[in-house]
């Protein structure tokens, strides 16, 4: 292909992408697929001659889309959203057209400054404590990690490195190995599970704080288990907070929870990947208070910022943290006061040596949407969870089984788990929308019901509701007979 036929393709690829989102709701939202659905419909090696770029084309209707589980579909209520936008696409294949690696300041200054910079736009966007801001000399400042899950690791992972090396300090006599055994980290037992992964990886013991009736982490929750463990001879080190858990959107109480980590030298981290893009609007920042104790916070625009995947922001109060953690350079640990903070290596901020120029998504979609189109955006999800979940109430056959605060709905059939198991089933293989399960701690089967907005088409909650009414018909005579 030369640069002639790329401009000619490009702009037909445009052409797709746009057929493709305008007319998404024509399409399944959930494919009719078996596993292993793909080899036949493919050679078995790559060809030896070129192909043609309409052979290709062709083949993605004929190969991929059966495939696809269209997650901007006004069907698709499962999981979280994954956030999408026009503007994004666009700046994402600039990115692919620049085509750097930007792992260090030089290999690419305009990669490093501008997700800098964008990092304090969004900071100050969510009104973020000026102490994770980068600014012009901060100490703190923020980075974009591919996952949220990644975020958690490598801040469990700076922890670690931090609470071996107070420890030693304080006690010569105890080994690294020594240490590390007795390390504990704690989170929420409704916490996303890649905190207990990012355990595994890091080879420490985290344990789970039982949550109250709210499905949140008490301060009083957290301290028990400390006093126990510190006893038994444990360190604890760090606290995983979560705002906005996977299961049903809950919220740690950041207020109770922050001073106690602060006093006990815990390191805090907020994983709010989900809620966090919420915090743009005013009315829901109050979720975010306490985030001044915490020793970093994380949240993707990828879910729900029009940004599209990936992009997980995350934010320190030290880079010190990070860079001492992740230097490969044992000297510079001992002379961390080096570090100007004028020049960013992000390559010490995160696990991979390599980065893609993500910031420009980001400052594209900022741009395009102003503050106000992205509280606009938020706003408007939130509305339609209220609105479904006011619907639901109106049905006395359903109970809600969390807050609704954002763009989240809990419901379930009252009754037995197997009912509810029942109508989620009748409700996926129908393949008019798609929803996930979910099961809180009282083993109770709940449907997910996750309001997200194709941001590109008109919707409304009521489809997608007279859909789950004919399930429930169909369940209830099902298990009549
Ligand atoms: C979605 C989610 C995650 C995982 O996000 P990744 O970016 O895919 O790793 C973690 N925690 C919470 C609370 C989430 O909502």
């Amino acid at each position: 292909m030369d640069t002639a036929e790329f401009r000619k393709r490009g702009k037909e690829m445009v052409d797709y992408i746009a057929d493709y989102l305008e007319l998404i709701e024509k399409r399944q939202v959930y494919p009719d697929v078996e596993p292993g659905y793909l080899r036949p419909l493919i050679p078995d090696c790559a060809p030896e001659e070129p192909e043609r770029f309409e052979d290709i084309l062709q083949d993605v209707e004929r190969v991929i889309m059966p495939g696809v589980t269209h997650w901007h579909s006004p069907y698709f209520f499962a999981y979280f959203p994954t956030a999408n936008s026009f503007p994004a696409l666009l700046a994402d294949m600039l990115s692919g057209g620049i085509g750097c690696i930007g792992f260090s300041w030089a290999s690419s200054p305009a990669c490093t400054e501008l997700e800098t910079v964008m990092l304090d736009w969004l900071g100050k966007m969510i009104d973020l404590p000026p102490q994770f801001l980068a600014g012009k000399d901060g100490e703190g400042g923020g980075v974009i990690q591919s996952t949220a899950s990644e975020a958690t690791l490598v801040a469990l992972l700076a922890a670690r490195t931090k609470a071996l090396n107070r420890v030693q300090s304080e006690n010569r006599r105890l080994t690294p190995g020594e240490i590390m055994g007795r390390l504990v980290a704690y989170t929420s037992d409704q916490a996303h599970f890649s905190v207990e992964k990012a355990g595994l990886i890091a080879g420490v013991k985290i344990k789970a704080v039982p949550t109250d009736d709210k499905f949140a982490v008490r301060g009083s929750a957290l301290r028990k288990v400390l006093d126990q463990d510190k006893a038994a001879g444990l360190i604890p080190f760090f606290f995983c907070a979560t705002l906005g858990t996977t299961t049903c959107c809950s919220f740690d109480k950041l207020l109770e929870l922050g001073p106690i980590c602060n006093t006990e030298n815990m390191w805090m981290h907020i994983d709010a990947a989900y809620a966090g893009s919420s915090f743009v609007c005013p009315e829901f920042r109050y979720l975010l208070n306490g985030v001044e104790f915490a020793d970093s916070f994380n949240f993707n625009p990828h879910k729900w910022l029009l940004v599209n995947f990936d992009c997980s922001t995350m934010w320190v109060k030290k880079r010190t943290d990070l860079t001492c953690a992740f230097k490969i350079d044992p000297v510079y640990l001992k002379h961390d006061h080096q570090e100007s903070g004028l020049i960013t290596d992000y390559r010490h901020w995160q696990i991979p040596l390599g980065r893609r120029f993500r910031s420009l998504k980001m400052w594209f979609v900022f741009r395009m949407y102003g503050v106000k189109g992205l509280q606009e955006h938020i706003r408007k999800h939130v509305k339609l969870a209220h609105e479904f979940k006011d619907l639901v109430l109106q049905d006395d056959r359903f109970e809600i089984c969390a807050d609704v605060v954002l763009g989240l709905v809990c419901f379930r059939l009252k009754g037995k788990n197997e009912l509810n198991e029942a109508l989620l089933k009748s409700i996926n293989e129908a393949r008019k929308i798609h929803l996930v399960p979910c099961r809180t701690r009282r083993s109770c089967s709940v449907s997910r019901f996750q309001r997200r907005l194709p941001w590109n088409l008109p919707t409304s909650v009521k489809p997608g509701r007279a859909h789950i009414l004919e399930a429930v018909t169909r369940t209830l005579e099902s298990q009549a007979t």
